[in-house]
C-alpha cells in the first residue's frame, strides 16, 4: 500500500499513536495533518512511554521525515516543550526528521487564554474543551487572522502582521471579556522565545511531499482525534474544531493530490470519552470504576477520567462509514479479560424508537442503549501474537464486532506495548 491513513473511529483515545508507531516501519513519511496539541497519543517503545501531543508518531523511526502539514494549529511554545521532552530521551529531532508546513498556522499565546476566558464564561454550560486553544485559533485561522509560520522567515513584514493582530485581537480580550490588553513587547518577546527555536524546520512541505510522492515513497497520515470528534460529521458542538476524518488527510497534509489507499480505523474493544458531550453507551458506578481501572483510562493530556462504556457498535458502525475505513485494528482487548460476560452496545433507543442509525447530535440527548452481552474469556490474553491461539470467545468476540461494523478487523491489539499485536 501507497498511501494510507491512521484514523479514529470513535470519541479519540483509541490508540492510535500506538497503531502509527507500530506501522511506521513500512513507512518513508508520516505526516500530522488536522488538530493541535489538545490531544495525547501513547506510545511505548524502546526509548520509554510518551504522551505524544503535536510530534507524528514516526518520530522514533529511523529514516523516517515527520511531517507536520498545513491543516494543523501549530503552537510553538507547546511544540518546543514536547520537543525538549522527547529529545532529552534520546530520540534525534533534526530539521532532515522534522519537517513544518509553511502554510501552518500559528496557535498564539491569546488563543489559550480566550479558551480559558469562554470555558469559564460558559461555566455548567462548557464544552470540555481542553483549554490549549484550538476553538479560537481555528476560528482565527478562517477568519484569516493568524500567522502562518512561513512569515517566521519574513522578519519585518511579521513584526507589522502581529502589530495589525494584536490591535483586533486586544478589541475582544477588553471589550468582550474585560481583560488587560496584551502587550506588543509581550508578543515580540514570546516570538523570540519560542518562534525562532522552531524556525529550522519550516521549509515547504508541499513541495518535499510532492517529490517523494513522484519518487513512490510511502505516506501515511496521521490523524489527532477520532471521527465523532470531527467538526463535520461529530457530536457538534462537542466537537474539535477541525476536521479529523481521514477525507481530509490530502487538504491538511499538504498533498491535495495524494490518494489514500488504505484507510485504518482504530477502535478500542470498549468505549471511552473524555470531556463534555452526549456518550449514550456510558456506564456508571462501580463496574464504570473496574473498567476505567482495568483499561487506565484518564487522559493522556489532561489526566482527566475517561467516561467508558461498552463498544459502541452504532457509533462505530458510523464512525467506519464517515471514515471510509477498509480495515480496523481494534486495541486494548486484553483489557475486557475480566469479565464474565462482556456488554455490547446494539443499538438505541430514540424516543421510544428503536434504531441502528447513528442520530442527528441533538437527538443523542435522548437516545437510551440497547445493551446484549457476549462471553467473557477470562485468561490474560496478553502474551498472545497469533490469531488461532486467541481464546475461542475472545475470537467470536472480534468477529461479532467486525460483523457488525460492517469491515474487516485486520489488527487486534492486545498491550500497548509495539509487538503486543495479532496481525490477521
Ligand atoms: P490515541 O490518542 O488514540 O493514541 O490514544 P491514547 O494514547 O490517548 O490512549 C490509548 C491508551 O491505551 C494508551 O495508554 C496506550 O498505551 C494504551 N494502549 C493502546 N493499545 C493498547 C492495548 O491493546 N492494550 C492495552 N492494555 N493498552 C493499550
Amino acid at each position: 500500500m501507497g498511501n494510507t491513513a491512521i484514523v479514529g473511529i470513535n470519541w479519540g483515545d483509541e490508540g492510535k499513536g500506538r497503531m502509527v508507531d507500530l506501522l511506521t516501519e513500512d513507512y518513508d513519511i508520516v505526516v500530522r495533518y488536522q488538530g493541535g496539541g489538545n490531544a495525547g497519543h501513547t506510545v511505548i517503545n524502546e526509548y520509554g512511554k510518551f504522551a505524544l501531543h503535536l510530534l507524528p508518531s514516526g518520530i522514533f523511526r529511523k529514516g523516517v521525515v515527520n511531517i507536520l502539514g498545513n491543516g494543523v494549529a501549530l503552537d510553538p511554545e507547546n511544540l518546543w516543550k514536547e520537543m525538549q521532552e522527547v529529545s532529552g530521551k534520546g530520540v534525534p529531532i533534526t530539521p532532515e526528521n522534522l519537517k513544518i508546513s509553511d502554510r501552518a498556522s500559528l496557535l498564539l499565546p491569546w488563543h489559550r487564554e480566550l479558551d480559558c476566558l469562554e470555558e469559564n464564561r460558559l461555566k455548567d454550560r462548557k464544552y470540555g474543551s481542553t483549554k490549549q486553544g484550538i476553538a479560537p485559533f481555528y476560528s482565527d485561522k478562517y477568519q484569516k487572522k493568524t500567522i502562518l509560520a512561513g512569515e517566521l522567515l519574513h522578519p519585518e513584514h511579521l513584526k507589522e502582521h502581529l502589530k495589525d493582530l494584536l490591535e483586533w485581537k486586544n478589541l475582544t480580550i477588553t471589550g468582550v471579556y474585560g481583560e488587560t490588553p496584551i502587550a506588543l513587547d509581550d508578543l515580540y518577546a514570546w516570538f523570540d522565545d519560542y518562534c525562532e527555536k522552531i524556525k529550522p524546520f519550516i521549509c515547504n512541505t508541499g513541495l518535499f511531499l510532492r517529490d517523494a510522492q513522484n519518487g513512490g515513497k510511502k505516506i501515511l497520515f496521521e490523524a489527532q482525534l477520532g471521527a465523532l470528534r470531527d467538526l463535520d460529521y461529530g457530536i457538534y458542538p462537542y466537537t474539535t474544531s477541525s476536521n479529523a476524518i481521514a477525507a481530509y488527510a490530502p487538504v491538511g497534509s499538504g498533498l491535495p493530490s495524494a490518494k489514500i489507499d488504505e484507510v485504518i480505523g482504530v477502535v478500542k474493544a470498549y468505549s471511552t470519552c473524555v470531556g463534555e458531550g452526549p456518550f449514550v453507551c456510558e456506564m456508571f458506578g462501580e463496574e464504570a470504576e473496574a473498567l476505567r481501572t482495568a483499561g487506565a483510562e484518564y487522559g493522556a493530556k489532561t489526566g482527566r477520567p475517561r467516561r467508558v462504556g461498552p463498544i459502541d457498535l452504532v457509533a462505530t458502525r458510523y464512525g467506519v462509514q464517515v471514515q471510509a475505513a477498509t480495515n480496523i485494528a481494534l486495541t486494548k482487548l486484553d483489557v475486557l479479560s475480566y469479565m464474565e460476560k462482556i456488554p455490547v452496545c446494539t443499538r438505541y433507543v430514540v424516543d421510544g424508537v428503536e434504531t441502528d442509525e447513528f442520530p442527528f447530535p441533538t437527538a443523542l440527548q435522548n437516545a437510551r442503549p440497547v445493551v446484549e452481552y457476549l462471553d467473557g474469556w477470562q485468561c490474560d490474553i496478553s502474551g498472545v501474537r497469533r490469531w488461532e491461539e486467541l481464546p475461542a470467545a475472545a475470537q467470536r468476540y472480534v468477529t461479532y464486532v467486525e460483523q457488525q461494523i460492517g469491515c474487516r478487523i485486520g489488527y487486534v491489539s492486545v498491550g500497548p506495548e509495539r509487538d503486543s499485536i495479532i496481525i490477521r
